[in-house]
């Protein structure tokens, strides 16, 4: 389907190459880490292969332009991140970039001239090196501030403003990454879907119709750290009991939620003091809520917070509630959703309309223009992980839907 069949698949095999920890078995390439940056050399080079011409933002988000026809017209945007979180996988983000320089490539080569500039992008740091993700995307769409480089810190205690000087960056010039809205056409990434649904459904290609975000939260609840040979069942404060209950209503609240496609998960557990012979006084639980539907989220989050309290009652015991984070969903842009469409169509492929589960550069960037994502099957729906795989195939389908769509856009 694409100009020179196993060129993608070689080039991704090659990106993985660039790994800061291989003996892991998996993937290992962070932003602003010199294997990122040389990673992102060789992108540059296939850039200027497929006749775009490569740039830097002050954050690291690599742009390759291909100038259209009407320079001034608002400008169409592909692309994902090259970046990895640890021990990864080939294919996330990835397959959006090199799959966008491949897009290109064969439009280039089937004599196809745009009429609006197209640029194909790699966001830097759309893993969550510095516990937020996106934040390339973030500081394009004027989300990140200059204090924001300062407390952003990596697990080893380094700041992305550090980072970014090391990296050859200046933090200072955070501003200039900023992209105008007025200037986008249109946004598309292609992606893996991270997900079984496709699969399940034995289709090629997802259409997004909309990008569910996360409310994220911990509850905290606290009791009383008693000895646990010595102190009665019936006299205890038994933070951890309570916690169990929470968790189990969190799933049935999110299974019982009229969207339908509300989701909730409790992470990460802890538990103090931890030892076995004391009754535990006091657990944290992290709580992610996901909707592409907001209002239905926070209705869920609100029984979520009072049956936490209840339970807390109930048991005599406290619970108290701190936000971590709370995006808000993006609906896709019709005319991107139509595109893609139009695209599936042409080339004869069976496709789905569905929302995206996890939140991409895209989700960021659709609060400024409007965005859309085309989605591939991931086997086993395995991502973040080694064994994450998209056969040669669906990953050609994807490049080449991407390529009609961005046609059909640009022109
Ligand atoms: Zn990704």
């Amino acid at each position: 389907m694409t100009d020179a069949p196993g060129r993608l698949h070689a080039r991704i095999a090659e990106l993985a190459t660039y790994n800061d920890d291989p003996a892991a078995g998996g993937i290992t390439r962070e932003i602003y880490t010199r294997t990122y940056a040389a990673a992102l050399e060789r992108v540059m080079a296939w850039m200027r292969e497929a006749g775009l011409e490569p740039r830097l933002d002050a954050v690291g988000n690599l742009f390759g332009t291909w100038a259209g026809a009407e320079g001034d017209a608002p400008r169409v945007l592909t692309g994902s991140h090259v970046d990895t979180t640890l021990n990864a996988g080939a294919y996330d983000g990835v397959l959006g970039v090199l799959g966008a320089i491949e897009a290109v490539e064969s439009l280039r080569t089937s004599g196809f001239a745009p009429r609006r500039t197209i640029e194909v992008i790699a966001w830097a740091g759309e893993e969550p090196r510095f516990g937020t993700g996106c934040v390339g995307s973030r500081a394009a769409a004027g989300e990140l501030t200059r204090a924001d480089l300062d407390r952003l810190v990596d697990r080893d205690g380094v700041s992305m403003a550090s980072a970014l000087r090391l990296a050859g960056f200046d933090p200072d010039r955070l501003a200039d990454a900023t992209i105008d809205p007025v200037s986008v056409h249109a946004l598309i990434e292609l992606h893996i879907e991270q997900a079984i649904v496709l699969e399940t459904h034995g289709e090629p290609i997802g259409i997004v119709e909309a990008i569910a975000a996360p409310h994220d939260f911990r509850l905290t609840y606290e009791g009383a750290a008693t000895h646990a040979g010595a102190t009665p069942m019936a006299l205890r404060h038994d933070a951890l009991v309570g916690a169990a209950e929470a968790i189990v209503a969190i799933e049935r609240l999110a299974t019982g939620s009229p969207s339908g496609s509300t989701v909730g998960t409790v992470g990460v557990v802890r538990a103090w003091p931890g030892a076995i012979n004391v009754v535990p006084g006091t657990v944290t639980l992290d709580v992610d809520v996901r909707d592409s539907d907001a209002h239905a989220r926070e209705a869920i989050v609100d029984e979520i917070v009072a049956t936490a309290h209840a339970i807390a009652a109930a048991r005599r015991l406290t619970v108290t509630v701190d936000e971590i984070v709370v995006d808000t969903p993006v609906a896709c842009d019709p005319t991107i959703i139509d595109a893609s469409v139009a695209a599936c169509e042409a080339l004869d492929l069976s496709f789905r309309r569905m929302i995206s589960g996890a939140y991409h550069d895209a989700m960021i960037m659709g609060r400024r223009i409007p965005v859309g994502m085309i989605f591939v099957p991931s086997r086993d729906g395995v991502s973040h992980h080694p064994d994450e795989y998209t056969s040669p195939d669906d990953l050609d389908r994807g490049v080449a839907v991407l390529a009609e769509a961005l046609e059909r856009l640009a022109r």
